[in-house]
């Protein structure tokens, strides 16, 4: 069991197809096959027990992932918008590693760790031209693809370690394999440090679509790849899809008629909005992918056929399944649990728990699977009685109020229907009274004119319990997102 298998498929299948694309260069599976052997060769020398990425986008993550699994240590993508001393812990916490990218960062921050760092052009050069007389079968390691520090937006980052039996289940046993096209095309724009990234690598390789790199996001240039590389299928966080429609609807239409596909996930996609690109893309097929880092990404899924019917019904029950995240996949076994572990029917509200062979739950700490090999997501959800999921937010983001559990997704959905909110925001706030309230933070439509609080306080009484009431409101010009689309509570915590 080992990803690089995935890698050596495709060239041997294809060897002069092209597999990846990245600033204009042009790598053939053959090439980037024997790049992954010479840079495994150089970090087997160099005695160092990860191979670690502190770089944007690029083919070097391609030839680094593939490179660690030949070399038998793990694949460690960290994230460079790190502040110093936290990526100084993290590099900590993996030395000595091969470190590839910001040569100068780790040199001013982490000199005294030990690493090995090259810059990524002297590292894709040195994997080049070791590649042909490198070994070529992979070596036994610890059985660990890639360790993947979490995105840290409820606690302090956590190295989640995703071994090669996780990664290979989950690609092997969900992504279709699609060789005969050799016109398809994915658009990958995620950073390398998160597991949509990995896993982006591996489904396109696997399914040999050539990889179309955008190393950082702007609107205009994902439309103009998108068209000029003739893109069949791309993966998106959903602060993209707003800017890229905004763009759409400002009048710069590509052509964009080679799309088949497009994902999304990473965080709360908001119904207008799916709404309002099902109808720019009628002919693209839209799926909804949720997953985490520990369960080697998506877990659950709402398919094209699943939007069409949503969109065209005129049962709110099937209409309100375009705010789900799908169904398990077949794959995976999802329950929703009480706090006293007791499994709850369809339509009560719980933590989600996921168990199956590409779930990892392992942590360089600790294991965080039950005996049973369940796995607690923290994220809070309930399933309807046709086995659709939907999450109701993090189960950390539970406002408690006098002892009543309050789930921010409920008041954020009431805001976001009403038409003047462009954007809101619920989160605990001190109360004197309650221990906690509820405190909204809304982004109107027109800054000029917000709805008034009364007006708000009114809609939410009318729709929900009274203890979803907003104690404060707070009008923002936008709110706090990361670069994967997920809203930062915390942040907006210290708006009040
Ligand atoms: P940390 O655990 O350190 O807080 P993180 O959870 O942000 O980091 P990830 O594993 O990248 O790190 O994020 C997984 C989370 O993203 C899920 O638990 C869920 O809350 C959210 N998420 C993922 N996909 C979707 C989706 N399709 N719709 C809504 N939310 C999603």
């Amino acid at each position: 069991m080992n990803i690089a298998l995935l890698l050596q498929m495709a060239a041997e299948a294809e060897p002069h197809r092209i597999g990846l694309v990245c600033d204009g260069r042009r790598w053939s599976y053959g090439a980037l096959l024997s790049a992954a052997h010479g840079a495994a060769a150089h970090v087997v020398e160099t005695g160092a027990t990860h191979l670690a990425l502190l770089d944007e986008s690029s083919e070097a993550a391609a030839i680094a992932l593939f490179g660690a699994a030949f070399a038998g240590v793990p694949y460690v993508p960290l994230n460079y918008r790190l502040a110093d001393v936290d990526l100084r812990a993290l590099l900590q916490r993996v030395a000595p590693a091969y470190v590839v990218g910001d040569v100068a960062r780790v040199a001013r921050i982490a000199s005294d760790q030990g690493h090995v760092t090259l810059g990524r052009g002297e590292f894709v050069a040195a994997a080049e031209a070791r590649g042909e007389d490198a070994p070529k079968e992979p070596r036994e390691g610890e059985g660990i693809a890639a360790q993947i520090f979490t995105s840290g937006t409820t606690a302090a980052p956590k190295a989640a370690l995703l071994r090669h039996a996780n990664l290979l289940s989950y690609i092997l046993g969900t992504v279709e394999f699609a060789s005969a096209s050799p016109n398809e095309a994915a658009l990958v724009c995620v950073p390398p440090y998160h597991i949509a990234g990995i896993a982006a690598l591996m489904s396109s390789i696997y399914a040999m679509r050539r990889i179309v790199l955008l190393p950082a996001f702007d609107p205009d240039a994902w439309l103009e790849l998108a068209a000029s590389e003739r893109v069949t299928n791309a993966f998106v966080v959903p602060t993209m899809l707003a800017r890229i429609i905004a763009r759409i609807d400002a009048g710069h239409r590509p052509d964009l008629s080679a799309l088949q596909a497009i994902a999304y996930g990473g965080g709360r996609m908001p119904l207008e909005l799916i709404e309002r690109a099902l109808e720019l893309f009628p002919h693209t097929g839209f799926t909804n992918a949720y997953g985490l880092t520990e369960t080697s990404s998506t877990i659950a899924l709402l398919g094209p056929e699943d939007h069409r019917a949503a969109l065209a019904s005129g049962d709110p029950a099937v209409r309100a399944r375009l705010g789900s995240v799908g169904k398990p996949l077949p794959t995976v076994e999802i329950q929703i649990r009480d706090e006293n572990g007791r499994v709850l029917p369809p339509g009560e509200r719980g933590e989600i728990y996921v168990r199956g062979e590409q779930v990892s739950g392992e942590y360089r700490e600790r294991k965080a699977l039950d005996a049973d090999g369940w796995f607690p997501t923290r994220d809070a959800g309930w399933l309807d009685a046709d086995g659709y999921l939907f999450l109701a937010g993090r189960a950390d983001d539970v406002i408690v109020r006098g002892g009543e559990n309050i789930s921010p997704g409920e008041i954020e959905d009431v805001l976001l229907g009403h038409p003047a909110i462009a954007d809101a925001a619920a989160v605990a706030v001190p109360s004197l009274e309650w221990g906690e309230a509820v405190g909204v933070a809304i982004v109107p439509r027109t800054p000029q004119a917000p709805p008034s609080e009364d007006e708000l306080r009114t809609l939410i009484r009318k729709r929900l319990r009274s203890s979803r009431v907003p104690e404060r409101i707070l009008v923002v010009e936008a709110l706090p997102y990361n670069e994967m689309g997920k809203l930062l509570r915390r942040e907006v915590k210290k708006l009040f």
